[in-house]
């Protein structure tokens, strides 16, 4: 199979961008020749193919960035240094923006727009924030134990770490692996989404350009169930990290542990509450709540897909939220104006349908939505949906939908919203809504969430640490917190 293929991007005619594997800062073809196809979610037709990498190819990838760890990254490097590649990688990506964003649009179903002022600024963002802090990693000096003895702590790169990520932000889900660990002194062995392959591939040579020697980035596209789990079985990996389902978390940990107990970070799904009290300013609420369900079309692990609403004022917050709902611009990915795509899947859209009607059959009210956009031809839309009056045991509040579906109702006191927000496996956002500082104090702290926004949501900055609580997650990205993860503490004990 090639290693390149011309595709016709919107805006951008025809590019030439990589499908094969990337190991030692070179483009290969797959040991067994096996591809796998991308689709495009606005149209249902394939895009391009693309090589699957076997457990073979992992184990390739495994011995370049091993190599690399040992011998030009790791320890081996200044901080100064890694910061300088991750600099210049951000500034590469800031000057193809247009290129970059037109090329996550088209593979993920995001409007455009949004692929560029969001997803790519956010990335370049986030790889500057890293290479700001990869000089700046310090341990301590104790002295416990008089002047005869002195102990320090190093904080090492912990290795060769195999980061899987998922399709819902394909570049940003990238750039939250890749900074960090690169800050740090990892080395990568990458495995995109098979939904979402082409701006992984794509950024390689873009890291090969910053700088990165050979064998610091690896990228092996392919299928979860074979190359994602040959990544969390590697006995050479240190460390896994991973975007994506509880399910599939739990596998991977199960791989880990079972292999050679390498170090785990997850980020998992959420079922995120936001909590509306009656002091709130409804119209305020209901701009946040809209933005938090139906940004990338509901695709969002911290989606505010659950809304719990004081009794007063909750027709009038439904009443402004529908309006929301119905503004969505909904409309071709390529569409300067779109903000509200294709689901990434027929799969995608199927199982959100489904539990739009088990929704019903289970007496909740829809309000707005409910059905597959008119207008999607062969693409994956489904409307901005409102389903009210909902309670615990419903399908639809008890699970994660991962699309445009929230779901609303009432309460009455302050303990019965908490009881309603936190009754739930997930924890990785909330949010409270109120005039009253001391309420909002009192209630962040009681809502089990890795991030709480208080009358805002889902503003996210590379240096605020993420991730969930519960089965939302184990670890934190991001921050100062996103760049610990990927060293380990070495306590150095010297008698004098
Ligand atoms: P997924 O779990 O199906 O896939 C994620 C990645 O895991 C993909 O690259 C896939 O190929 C790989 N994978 C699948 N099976 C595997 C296995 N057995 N071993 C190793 N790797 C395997 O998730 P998805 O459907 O791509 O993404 C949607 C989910 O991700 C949602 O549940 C969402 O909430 C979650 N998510 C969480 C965050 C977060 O930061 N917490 C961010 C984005 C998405």
């Amino acid at each position: 199979m090639p290693t390149h293929q011309e595709i016709e991007v919107p805006g951008q005619g025809k590019i030439k961008i990589p499908t094969g594997l990337f190991i030692n800062n070179e483009w290969v073809e797959p040991v067994k020749g096996e591809t796998f196809d991308t689709v495009n979610p606005a149209t249902g037709e394939k895009l391009i193919s693309v090589a699957h990498a076997s457990k073979e190819d992992v184990d390739l990838a495994v011995k370049a960035a091993r190599k690399a760890f040992k011998t030009t990254w790791g320890g081996n490097v200044a901080g100064t240094e890694r910061a300088a590649v991750l600099f210049k990688l951000a500034d590469l990506i800031e000057r193809d923006a247009e290129k970059i964003g037109a090329l996550e649009s088209l593979n993920s179903g995001k409007g455009v727009r949004i692929a560029r002022e969001a997803d790519v600024a956010d990335t370049v963002a986030c790889f500057r924030y890293y290479a700001g802090l990869a000089d700046k990693v310090f341990g301590q000096t104790i002295d416990t134990f008089g002047s005869e003895k002195f102990v320090y702590t190093l904080h090492q790169p912990i290795g060769v770490c195999g980061q899987i990520i998922p399709w819902n932000y394909p570049l940003l889900m990238w750039a939250w692996k890749v900074a960090p660990a690169v800050a740090a002194g990892c080395t990568i062995v990458m495995k995109p989404s098979e939904l979402t392959p082409l701006t992984a591939l794509l950024l390689c040579d873009y890291a090969k350009e910053a700088g990165f020697p050979p064998g610091v980035l690896n990228t092996v596209p392919g299928l979860g169930a074979t190359t994602g789990d040959a990544i969390s079985r590697h006995l050479d990996i240190d460390k896994v990290a991973f975007t994506g389902s509880v399910i599939t978390g739990r596998r991977i940990s199960i791989a880990a542990a079972e292999s050679n107990l390498k170090k785990v970070t997850l980020e998992l799904g959420g079922k995120s509450p936001m909590l509306i009290f009656d002091s709130a300013d409804v119209e305020e609420a209901a701009d946040w709540t809209a933005m938090g369900i139906w940004f990338n079309s509901g695709q969002d692990c911290c989606a505010s897909s659950r809304v719990y609403v004081q009794e007063a004022v909750y027709d009038k917050f439904l009443a402004a939220l529908k309006k929301r709902a119905e503004a969505c611009a909904i409309g071709q990915p390529s569409d300067e104006k779109t903000s509200f795509g294709p689901l990434i899947s027929a799969n995608q859209r199927d199982k959100v349908i489904s539990y739009i009607e088990s929704g019903k059959e289970q007496g909740a009210r829809v309000v707005t939505g409910g059905q597959k956009w008119p207008q999607s031809n062969g693409g994956f839309w489904v409307e901005p949906t409102i389903l009210a009056d909902v309670k615990h045991g419903m399908k639809v509040v008890d699970e994660e939908i991962f699309g445009p579906v929230i779901v609303a109702a009432s309460f009455k006191t302050e303990e019965e919203a908490l009881e309603l927000a936190n009754n739930t496996t997930y924890g990785l956002a909330a949010a409270v809504f109120t005039n009253d500082a001391r309420q909002m104090t009192r209630v962040s702290r009681a809502l089990d969430a890795g991030t709480v926004w208080c009358n805002q949501y889902a503003l996210l900055h590379a240096g605020v640490p993420f991730g969930g609580f519960k089965q939302s997650g184990i670890g934190r990205e991001l921050g100062t917190y996103g760049i610990e993860a990927y060293t380990q503490v070495k306590a150095v004990q010297q008698n004098l």
